[in-house]
């Protein structure tokens, strides 16, 4: 059967970093599904693709689907493509997929750029066995309980991070595991790329009289596996030994640390401890 939809991959930096092959399909479709219209005229216009262009993003991608799949139905080509990046990676594009897969709509992609793979693969961290997180959660007492499970996955765990959050997000780690390594890629395939790597408290220092802007993947380094522990089934009081071991805390840091991981008032847990 013929492909309807191709979802395709354009560069996270540098405009050079397209295929052949992309740009041969983008040159012959119908049109061209994208985030922000004149964002992508600029990618578009450098390789003298001139197709129409349609904004498809996650404000207007429940709406905009259904006419689409009647488009591909009629048998026309549409290319999907994101600002940056690979389309359904933390962008608009698994949505149209699902619907696609269940209308029997062929559809391929065309490999690409895609920021958590780039900064993965220049991270010196292992590659054999990763999760990807997508964008951290901007609430702080979420983000402590999602930094747990990051921190006992037992793989590399790749997350996209804004640069306004990035020394924030270090510092929780900082109190949480003061050893693990990580590493920060910034401006990945652009003129201020770099990578840098060590524990939180190093990359907060090599940030801490620079401005950190640009675009940040952030990974973490699997759990070394005497810290993976399910704790379900502990006493508060083995729950705050282990934090205090584990973390390299005192008493009154891990308290707290237990208090979060459990999602309850510290309070609570004081108490507990009291009653023993
Ligand atoms: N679909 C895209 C992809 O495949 O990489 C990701 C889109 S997501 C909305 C954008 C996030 O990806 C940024 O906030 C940043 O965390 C990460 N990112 C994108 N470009 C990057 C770059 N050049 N260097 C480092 N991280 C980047």
């Amino acid at each position: 059967m013929k492909i309807v939809l191709y979802l395709i991959a354009t560069p996270i930096g540098n405009l050079a970093d397209i295929t052949f092959r992309a740009i041969e399909i983008l040159k012959s479709c119908d049109y061209i599904l994208c985030e922000d219209t004149r964002h992508s005229a600029i990618l578009l216009n450098h390789y003298a693709i001139h197709k129409p262009l349609k904004s498809y993003h996650k404000f207007n991608e429940s709406f905009r689907t259904e006419s689409v799949l009647e488009d591909l139905e009629s048998g026309k080509i549409i290319c999907l493509i994101s600002d940056a990046g690979t389309p359904g990676i933390s962008d608009p594009g698994a949505d149209l997929v699902k619907q696609c897969i269940e209308r029997n709509l062929p559809l391929t992609a065309l490999p690409g750029p895609c920021a958590a793979i780039q900064a993965l693969i220049c991270s010196g961290l292992p590659t054999e066995r990763f999760q990807f997180w997508g964008f951290l959660t901007r609430k702080e007492n979420e983000l402590k309980r999602e930094m747990q499970i990051i921190l006992d996955y037992q793989g590399t765990t790749i997350c996209y991070e804004s640069p306004h959050r990035l020394l924030d997000t270090l510092k929780i780690i900082e109190i949480m595991q003061p050893q693990r390594l990580l590493t920060v890629g910034r401006e990945l395939t652009k003129k201020f790329e770099e990578t840098v790597r060590g524990t939180a408290t190093a990359l907060i220092a090599h940030w801490q009289n620079n401005l950190l802007k640009g675009e940040i993947t952030l990974l973490i380094s699997p759990s070394p596996s005497e810290s993976h522990q399910d704790w379900s089934t502990w006493t508060p009081e083995e729950h705050v030994e282990w934090a205090q071991q584990t973390y390299t805390l005192n008493r009154k840091e891990a308290i707290k640390l237990v208090a979060e991981l459990r999602g309850v008032p510290k309070r609570q847990v004081y108490q507990e401890l009291i009653k023993k």
